[in-house]
């Protein structure tokens, strides 16, 4: 894909969107945002014990993860995913958990890629994983229908890499399936890097460098406050300016043209050898362009992120009609979403409030 450049502006500037494109007036919540996409968490369990994620001393033997009869089974998800479809969300993003964990998740990718959406294009099936098991699976995948992969990559180092997995899972592996990926067909493949000042942030450079001149978009996430780590704190989160300022010292950055509802800011190297993305939950939400709706593997809607409630979409499955009932479900609940969370937690913040209760990410899938 042929990347525009344009003059640089400040890191979240809005002003080269181009226009939004309209959804149905049915499907816009309270701040006039389209319902686009659905993640869909597939499996609340994970191999990795990521210490920004889920925490060994939270996460422990004893941990109430769902029960195989709490989740939902695949016909059951095709029937959710149907729902949304019929709304007009053309993307699915399946996440965990590790999604590579659910079994047979291919036959689940191959469901929903042979659905069309109301435009009569294929509904696009992306996936974000820990990498893992992605060496064995890329292939599968990408026969199954999946378009694109995202892989969660923290680090070279493998000293580095282990310890923040917890689990001594060795970098190499990951990088492995990156490859796979690539091979498969399912380039660009995005790795996504959550920097932790003090732990990774020495990994900013050899990431880029390594990645130079390959099939990957880097992309730096702020660390987010969620549920689990109790080591979250505010001086352990490194802006996106900063890392931009990192990569800058090194690499002249071309912005790149931003799609509405697209999380990062995005760059090119000037010499056009990578593409590198910064998301900046924390310093600079963006929850005005956020077109998101979340189901957990239990079938509970989540309209944001940071949401605490939930809208249980597994009672409508009993329906005669369970697509439709769920859409109506849906579309209700979405037109009456106001949430901006990222944006409120940081006024709090700035004023010295008491914060929201934070979110399970790895139950409803970042
Ligand atoms: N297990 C898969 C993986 O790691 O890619 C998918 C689920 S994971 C919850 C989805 C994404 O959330 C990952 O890219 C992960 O890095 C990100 N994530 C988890 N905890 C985070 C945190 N505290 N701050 C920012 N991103 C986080
Ligand atoms: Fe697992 Fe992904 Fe969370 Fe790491 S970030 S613990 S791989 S769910
Ligand atoms: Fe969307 Fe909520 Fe994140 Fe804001 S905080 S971007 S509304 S998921």
């Amino acid at each position: 894909m042929q990347a525009a450049l344009v003059a640089p502006p400040p890191i979240v500037s809005r002003q080269l969107n181009p226009p939004p494109v309209l959804a149905p007036a049915a499907c816009r919540d309270q701040l006039d945002r389209p319902l686009k996409d659905l993640r869909l968490s597939v499996i609340d369990q994970c191999n990795f014990r990521c210490t920004y994620c889920m925490p060994k001393e939270r996460f422990g033997r004893d941990y109430p993860f769902l029960s195989p009869g709490q989740r939902l089974s695949d016909r059951e998800l095709l029937q959710i995913v149907r729902g949304f479809v019929s709304l007009g969300v053309e993307k699915v993003r399946l996440t965990g958990g590790e999604p590579l964990l659910r079994k047979g998740i291919e036959s689940l990718v191959e469901g929903i890629a042979s659905m069309s959406s109301t435009t009569g294009r294929p509904v696009e099936v992306a996936m974000t994983t820990n990498g893992s098991l992605l060496a064995r699976k890329a292939r599968s995948l990408r026969d199954a229908g999946l378009r694109r992969v995202t892989v969660s990559l923290d680090s070279l180092d493998d000293r580095t890499f282990r310890a923040m997995n917890d689990v001594d899972f060795p970098v190499q592996r990951v990088l492995e399936g990156i490859d796979a990926a690539c091979a498969a067909g399912l380039a660009p493949v995005k790795v996504n890097c959550v920097v932790e000042r003090g732990t990774n942030d020495g990994q900013v450079l050899p990431l880029v460098e390594h990645f130079r001149g390959s099939d990957v978009t880097l992309r730096f996430i702020e660390y987010m406050d969620v549920e689990g780590p109790s080591a979250w704190s505010r001086s352990r989160v490194m802006p996106s300016d900063e890392i931009r300022a990192i990569v800058e010292r090194a690499h002249a950055l071309v912005p790149v043209v931003r799609r509405s509802s697209e999380t990062a800011s995005n760059f090119l190297l000037a010499d056009g050898s990578l593409k590198v993305g910064f998301i900046s939950s924390v310093s600079h939400p963006f929850c005005g362009d956020c077109t998101r709706a979340r189901v957990s593997v239990d079938g509970r809607l989540f309209l944001c992120l940071f949401a605490t409630d939930s809208i249980d979409l597994r009672c409508q499955l009993a329906a005669s009609r369970p697509a439709e009932a769920i859409a109506d479900a849906v579309r209700d609940a979405w037109q009456a979403r106001g949430d901006r969370y990222s944006e409120l937690r940081e006024e709090r913040r700035a004023n010295g409030k008491r914060q929201y209760p934070t979110v399970r990410m790895s139950l409803v899938g970042g």
